[in-house]
């Protein structure tokens, strides 16, 4: 009984064909390589799941992945004897987007195709991505440890049906067929085929295997023979990889077609030896401020993969930070559970976490466009990690930029080193301001006398901006000062006739102040002459030791 059905897909997947197959048109051949990391996943799982019940082995432990061919046919196969997939796991991984991203991705698609394109490289693509090479995909699978007639057939044509039968299988793991649509021939050939698994698969550590191409003679056994390099990047000499080859490596683990914008890698030796290749992309994800984006690093124990996204390996603000952390000391069998409290972990995140921001401050020396790029891109979580992360809070600091009352339009551009530079004679604090928007900020009558007196003011008007004032109660030395409290000693900045003047206006408006203080008693704890302000008649200000008026409204929305 093979228990024939078809099935519908989820909408979202004939919609995710349909813009998979328009948008990645320069960029077809990438079919492969997902269909290549599926199979090296597959195996890593196997290999994982086998180290707790080893008969899911059944004695075949010689992982491999295949990639063949038929002229005549007009197909391309490839295969895994990873961990397989029985009937339900195929209806749920293959016909359905369960994953949250997914959705989030759906939301964000803007109906611009070279947008959108765009977002599909941020993604990851997967296994849709055949369609659009092919018209027909047929995949067959059984799940490691199951009987040979549980076998599953499944195939499609991608125009949103597809069909799911038992069949019997007697190797365990996944086999896909592409039947190629009629334009696609350039992927019959061993020379494409072989060039695009080196491009993009050289760094998977499985044997990639093809048939030996070409003049055998006549009634041999064809034989196989590896493809690709199948060694761990990480594991080479720096000086022996090319920045192709990072590069490349990079859009393997970040489903990325862009380049990143700086890599670090390392090997680390004391009381724990680990390898570190950590990668700053160079675009925020679409998906970076949703909660269910999923952060943190690959984990490999002596190059055996144990598990993605393992997020207790990078603090929540560096989540957008790809690559991998290989551990020759953990042992195989960890756990999420186990790395929450893990000594071992915690020493390999804080020191990770060191060398990202020394990579960071790195750029930032060295050169100070891609820093500003990166800024753009990365700005606003950064700033997280001033309430984040306390042991690095300095170097953090170092790495903040701000629109100032000197910047040109909203450009966050100046850090908290080039406004100590930047202080006049005497000036002891830096002055911020913080409003809802930067047009609020920019424009607050409290900042004319600053104006005035050539002292320049941080404009902040990021939300988390609202906490750099709390959070960092000085910088090398000098106090953060919010315009907005209390009264603020300029006296310094003031000549001689200023003052003099300054008295007389005070004489003159004493009978004003004590009105004001009678009509308003109720409302206000204190009515001051003030010299703040040139233009603007009056303005409000909260006591030294109260809340910014602005921090308090996003307080209170945040129900606090
Ligand atoms: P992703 O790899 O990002 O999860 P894909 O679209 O590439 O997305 O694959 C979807 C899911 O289908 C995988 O997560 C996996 O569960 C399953 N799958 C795909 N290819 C294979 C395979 N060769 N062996 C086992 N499972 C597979
Ligand atoms: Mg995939």
């Amino acid at each position: 009984e093979t228990h024939k059905e078809n099935l519908g897909f989820q909408a979202e997947v004939k919609q995710l064909l349909d813009l998979m197959i328009h948008s990645l048109y320069s960029h077809k051949e990438i079919f492969l390589r997902e269909l290549i990391s599926n199979a090296s996943d597959a195996i890593d799982r196997l290999r994982f799941d086998a180290l707790a019940d080893p008969s899911l082995y059944e004695r075949d432990a010689e992982f491999k992945i295949h990639v063949a061919y038929d002229k005549d046919a007009r197909t391309i196969t490839i295969s895994d004897n990873g961990i397989g997939m029985n009937r339900q796991e195929v209806i749920e991984h293959i016909g359905t987007i369960a994953k949250s991203g997914t959705r989030e991705f759906f939301k964000s698609l803007t109906g611009d195709k070279q947008k959108d394109a765009n977002l599909i490289g941020q993604f990851g693509v997967g296994f849709y991505s055949t369609f659009v090479v092919a018209d027909k995909v047929t995949l067959t699978t059984r799940r490691a440890g199951a009987p040979e007639t549980e076998g599953v057939r499944w195939e499609s044509e991608g125009q949103g049906e597809y069909s799911i039968e038992n069949v019997e299988k007697p190797t365990r793991g996944t086999s896909i067929t592409l039947h190629l649509r009629p334009d696609e021939n350039e992927f019959l050939s061993g020379h494409r085929l072989r060039e695009i698994i080196r491009k993009y698969s050289d760094h998977i550590m499985l044997p990639i295997l093809m048939q030996k191409d070409e003049a055998t003679e006549e009634g041999k056994e064809q034989e196989d023979e590896v493809v690709n390099r199948a060694s761990a990047l990480w594991t080479r000499p720096k000086s022996e990889i090319t920045e192709q080859e990072y590069n490349e490596f990079y859009q393997h683990v970040a489903h990325d077609f862009t380049d990143p914008l700086a890599h670090f890698h390392s090997k680390m030796e004391g009381t724990q030896e680990y390898t570190l290749l950590l990668y700053v992309p160079s675009q925020a994800p679409f998906d970076l401020w949703t909660r269910e984006y999923h952060h943190g690093i690959k984990l490999y124990v002596r190059r055996v993969f144990i598990m993605d996204d393992a997020e207790k390996l990078m603090p929540r603000y560096l989540r957008f930070i790809r690559g991998v952390i290989d551990s020759n000391d953990l042992p195989l069998n960890v756990s999420r559970e186990i790395l929450q409290q893990n000594r071992q972990i915690d020493q390999i995140r804080s020191n990770a976490t060191k060398k990202v921001l020394g990579l960071l401050s790195d750029i930032m020396k060295n050169d100070p466009e891609k820093y500003e790029h990166f800024w753009t891109e990365f700005g606003r979580v950064m700033k997280e990690g001033l309430l984040e992360d306390r042991a690095n809070r300095e170097t953090i600091a170092k790495l903040l930029r701000f629109s100032t009352t000197l910047s040109a339009g909203e450009k966050q551009d100046t850090s908290l080193e080039t406004y100590v530079s930047r202080m006049k004679d005497g000036q002891d604090s830096i002055y911020y301001l913080v409003a809802d928007s930067h047009a609020a900020a920019k424009n607050s009558p409290l900042l004319e006398i600053f104006k005035k007196k050539g002292l320049e003011v941080l404009l902040l008007s990021d939300p988390l901006d609202h906490f750099l004032g709390t959070e960092l109660a000085e910088f090398d030395g000098k106090k953060l000062q919010s315009v907005s409290k209390g009264e603020i000693d300029l006296s310094k900045f003031t000549d001689e006739k200023e003052k003099e003047e300054q008295q007389k206006t005070a004489d003159e408006a004493k009978d004003l102040l004590d009105r004001l203080k009678g009509t308003l008693s109720e409302r206000v704890k204190d009515v001051r002459i003030t010299h703040r302000l040139t233009s603007s008649p009056a303005c409000l200000v909260v006591d030294q030791y109260g809340i910014d008026p602005s921090l308090k409204r996003l307080l209170e929305a945040s129900g606090q």
